[in-house]
């Protein structure tokens, strides 16, 4: 019996902790920054964040 191996599409990128995980909704680029990303490093494009707000 084998396991068939699920492709796995995106994995979210390991941040460091007290960093947000952002994508960017153009190019799809995903980086980690511990500041509020408002626009994509590579494409200046509109990025989402994808990481659950929390307030301390
Ligand atoms: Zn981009």
């Amino acid at each position: 019996m084998t396991l068939s191996r699920m492709p796995t599409p995106t994995d979210p990128a390991p941040c460091a902790e007290g960093e947000d995980l952002y994508e960017c909704l153009d190019c799809g680029a995903r980086c980690c920054s511990a500041e509020r990303l408002t626009s994509c490093p590579d494409c200046d494009g509109r990025v989402e964040n994808l990481t659950e707000p929390r307030s301390e």
